[in-house]
């Protein structure tokens, strides 16, 4: 069969991303693989459909467990991370609790990142701890806690580097390191950083994890989720996919492969503007702190300049305190920056997000709300211009001046509420 993978794997990630995941000689010369749809995979003889049944799964030849273009993405997405196999799920949080589900078994201890992606948090305290799963967190900056807390039963220590919300960079190396001296898998939520700028199985870990879209779809316009295995935790992950029955939807897994082709020059800009956007946050008297690993100062820069190969452009903004009238006033003054869930896309975001009860990163800084910011791919003059603004009118309310701030919120399109009504929707 012809591979989807081209052999070299010297080749630079930036022509990885050119070459893998087409075969146009498979597919009448189409340069993409198209999208396949369908559930039965029809053979032309009864002696063809026999041949095709594999040891232990009898129905791979099934539209659940693959199709050209699933595969096509999985192989590429495997050689890019450098993996041993990958399989698809139909969201990031999917390929979280799919994985943690493939590894561990009743009566293992799982010990998660205190700064872990809240709804994972979630799964294991709602899900696993009813299946007599052990869950324990720890703190990421502190590996003598982390050694305290490994133990023979443990069996899945989970990373997420640099963790949400408070984006504190952990020692992936000595921390896998120390986990697999008990004999345990490394999971790496990965997603922050996308293949290219932290390289999952050099630094030590099993299963690296992949909200695909965020940066890899990259055009907010799907939901995908990819792990991948090195060659000791592949068949757990396999099976576990494989026993769920997740599948992900063609279109999306088109959407991925496109997105990935543009994912380096669009990390680029993501990862400049972001640092240029949290130069210019720092230095406004509204803010007590920004957490970004990529600025000098920040508690996790040295860590991030030894293990990545760049940063992305979501990163953590924590504000002085002020009111809520103040904080209301800063996101009504926004004039390009949705106020929503997710990031990766091309556009930008904030949010206001509560950290608790894992608040390490601000612990020293005296500080009010947490936002979290991503600098997507418009003018960065112009995003640094509305960000400003909106501090700037956050402290003028503060002043007791509510007229700057109400005459900023009447505006354009504000937010997408905004939006909607323009387009006739409401
Ligand atoms: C968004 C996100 C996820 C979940 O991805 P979905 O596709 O939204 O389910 C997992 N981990 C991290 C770090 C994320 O930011």
């Amino acid at each position: 069969m012809p591979s989807y993978r081209p052999g070299s794997t010297a080749m630079e990630l930036d022509t990885k991303l050119a070459q893998l995941g087409r075969a146009p000689s498979m597919h009448a010369g189409m340069v993409n693989v198209p999208i396949y749809r369908g559930s039965t995979i029809l053979a032309s003889t009864l002696e063809e459909w026999e041949a095709r049944k594999q040891d232990g799964n009898p129905m791979a030849n099934y539209g659940r467990f693959g199709s050209p273009l699933s595969r096509a993405l999985e192989e590429a997405f495997c050689e890019l991370e450098g993996g041993y196999g990958s399989t698809l799920f139909p969201s990031g949080l999917s390929a979280c609790t799919h994985a943690l589900l493939g590894l561990l078994r009743s009566g293992d201890h799982l010990l998660l990142t205190d700064n872990v992606y809240g709804p994972t948090r979630t799964f294991a305290e709602q899900v696993l701890k009813r299946l007599k799963i052990e869950v324990e967190y720890f703190d990421p900056a502190d590996l003598a806690g982390f050694r305290a807390r490994l133990t023979e039963r443990t069996r899945v220590v989970y990373l997420e580097s640099p963790g949400s919300l408070t984006f504190e960079v952990q020692d992936v190396p000595a921390l896998a390191q120390a986990a697999h001296e008990v004999g345990a898998f490394v999971v790496l939520d990965n997603t922050w950083s996308t293949p290219l700028y932290f390289r999952s199985f050099a630094h030590g870990v099993d299963v690296s994890i992949h909200a695909a879209t965020k940066y890899i779809v990259g055009h907010s316009d799907a939901l995908l989720g990819i792990a991948t295995a090195n060659e000791r935790a592949w068949p757990l992950l396999q099976s576990s996919a494989h026993h769920f029955g997740e599948i992900a939807g063609p279109d999306d897994i088109f959407l991925a492969l496109r997105g990935m082709r543009t994912l380096s020059v669009r990390m680029r800009r993501h990862w400049e503007t972001g640092v240029q956007l949290a130069q210019a946050i720092n230095a406004h008297p509204a803010v007590a702190a920004v957490l970004h690993p990529a600025l000098p100062g920040n508690p996790g820069h040295e860590l991030w300049k030894r293990d990545f190969l760049g940063a992305s452009g979501l990163f953590g903004v924590a504000l002085k305190p002020m009111t809520q009238a103040q904080l209301s006033c800063l996101f009504g003054s926004f004039k390009l920056f949705g106020i929503g869930l997710s990031w990766g896309g091309f556009e930008s975001l904030a949010l206001r997000v509560d950290p608790r009860p894992n608040w390490r990163a601000g612990e020293n800084v005296e500080s009010g709300p947490l936002l979290r910011i991503h600098a997507g791919l418009e003018g960065t003059q112009d995003l640094i211009a509305d960000m400003t603004r909106a501090l700037d009118g956050a402290l003028d309310a503060g002043e007791g001046d509510r007229s700057v701030c109400v005459e900023q919120a009447g505006d354009s399109m504000p937010n997408a509420g905004k939006m909607r009504t323009h387009y006739g929707y409401r």
